[in-house]
């Protein structure tokens, strides 16, 4: 369908990733990946996504730098970014904000608080977009 919403999921752990790949598709998303910051950056930034769930500890560049980086280009200035950090630290959730984000879940993933996050961020809204 036209309006199927897109999630770009930033992960370089594979099991990881075929958890929320998992309970997204199950929530009828399209779901791709970005194995690296590198990566992550140029797939972002090129065709944007509806939603960017965005590791941390990644390859080449780490997320927190990949969403700085977003934020200040016009094409994700303003992109939902979720980021998601191990074992919610108080300091990683704060640099997460400083960085940009739009909020942040907590590793290992709760597909319920996936679901929520994922709702919040992609309820239909009046008017296509
Ligand atoms: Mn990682």
């Amino acid at each position: 369908m036209a309006d199927t919403k897109r999630v770009l999921v930033a992960e370089d752990n594979d099991a990881n990733y075929s958890l929320v790949a998992y309970v997204l598709a199950r929530q009828g998303l399209a779901v791709y990946r970005a194995r690296d910051g590198q990566e992550t950056l140029e797939m972002a930034s090129e065709d944007p996504p509806d939603l960017l769930l965005m590791d941390v500890q990644m390859p080449k560049i780490d997320g927190l730098e990949v969403t700085r980086r977003l934020r200040q280009l016009p094409a994700t200035h303003s992109l939902p970014i979720v980021v998601v950090t191990a074992l919610a630290m108080r300091g990683d959730q704060q640099r997460a904000v400083a960085a940009g984000c739009d909020a942040y879940l907590a590793k290992p993933v709760s597909p319920t608080q996936l679901i929520e996050m994922t709702q919040r961020f992609l309820a239909p809204t009046n008017g296509d977009s």
